[in-house]
């Protein structure tokens, strides 16, 4: 009679787990079939109205059906949970068919691809790029450059100071050529002759001035140095000439006028025939049909003792440029105040 009911309490049971499809329903079936209230606990609760022969055999089934109802529970509390589990995976699927959002992809900055096109003309021609400080002292940015404390290039230079007497942000390039010369003078070949120098000096420079649509108090510079025996000026024409026609296209004219640099002697403007205009005249070129593109000059015998070359047996040329002014002339660009204002409108048109 308790056996059979042990047996109808486990067919029940199973069957109601069956039907059971979320972990809310396991819970009341828990509480329904293995509760305290539950018919099985009750049975098993009245087993010590059993006579003592009948007991052992009850007990027996009704741990059985008990044990066989809580693996019974566990599997099927697994077999909710992995259920669960995959409906999740399907709902929150992710389409890896569609596009995917494009990412934003920075570029170079217009002055770095200017600088880049201009270390590539010169690399061609055999000249290094040689980087110096841009923290400089007051020796190597006027002093040794033949620029002393009442020259007047002094006032169209005045500068950022550090707290430091003396050391100063430099106005130009120049600077570099001093500690390249000083640099390269060391390297003696078996004559005895030191090292002959081709480089460009390219980086940041400073100056205390007024900000407008022409001049910035930060801005680029880039210069060169040949030095070696036998340097001469038409080595000096020859040279720019050849870097205007890599740089603007093999047809374009040039022409150097005289001008006055601290430390070249003599010095001269090299002009390039307008490119916008093609030297017909127009508003860039102010209706001259030539831009002014750099300065040069072969380097002033007090600048290459300075630098330890003897300039009874050794010269040199030099020249300098504005890498934002030829990037401004080639695209345009009338206020170089766009260079360093961080204006995507600007930048992204590089
Ligand atoms: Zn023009």
């Amino acid at each position: 009679m308790m056996l059979d009911q042990l047996n109808q309490i486990e067919q029940n049971a199973l069957a109601a787990l069956n039907a059971v499809s979320d972990s809310a329903a396991l819970e009341q079936w828990r509480v329904a079939h293995l509760g305290r209230n539950a018919p099985l606990m009750n049975l098993l609760g009245d087993l010590g109205k059993l006579s003592k022969e009948e007991r052992p055999a009850m007990g027996k089934r009704g741990n059985e059906v008990k044990r066989a109802l809580e693996e019974a529970l566990t599997a099927r509390a697994e077999a909710l949970r992995r259920a669960e589990m995959e409906r999740a995976t399907t709902r929150e699927a992710v389409d890896v068919t569609l596009p995917g959002r494009p990412l934003a992809t920075g570029r170079l900055h217009p002055a770095t691809r200017g600088l880049r096109q201009l270390y590539a003309v010169w690399a061609e021609m055999g000249f290094q790029v040689y980087r110096s400080r841009e923290v400089e002292s007051d020796e190597y940015n006027f002093e040794l450059l033949n620029i002393p404390k009442h020259h007047p290039a002094r006032d169209m230079q005045d500068t950022f100071y550090t707290t430091t007497p003396d050391v100063i942000l430099r106005t130009h390039t120049s600077p570099g050529q001093i500690r390249v010369m000083h640099e390269f003078s060391q390297i003696k070949d078996q004559n005895g002759d030191p090292a002959p120098i081709r480089v460009v000096l390219p980086g940041m420079c400073y100056r205390y001035e007024q900000i407008t649509a022409r001049a910035d108090i930060q801005f680029w510079q880039m210069e060169g140095l040949a030095v070696g025996k036998r340097v001469t000026m038409a080595n000096l024409k020859g040279t720019l000439s050849d870097f205007a026609r890599r740089m603007f296209g093999q047809n374009v004219r040039t022409r150097f006028r005289s001008d006055h640099f601290p430390f070249t002697e003599p010095s001269a403007e090299m002009d390039v025939e307008c490119f916008l205009c093609g030297g017909k005249g127009c508003r860039v070129c102010k209706y001259s049909g030539w831009l002014e593109i750099l300065g040069c000059g072969m380097v002033h015998p007090t600048v290459l003792r300075n630098g330890g070359y003897d300039p009874s047996r050794y010269s040199g040329f030099a020249f300098g440029m504005g890498p934002q002014r030829i990037v401004m002339l080639m695209h345009k660009i009338e206020d170089i105040r766009y260079f360093l204002a961080n204006d995507m409108r600007f930048l992204e048109q590089f």
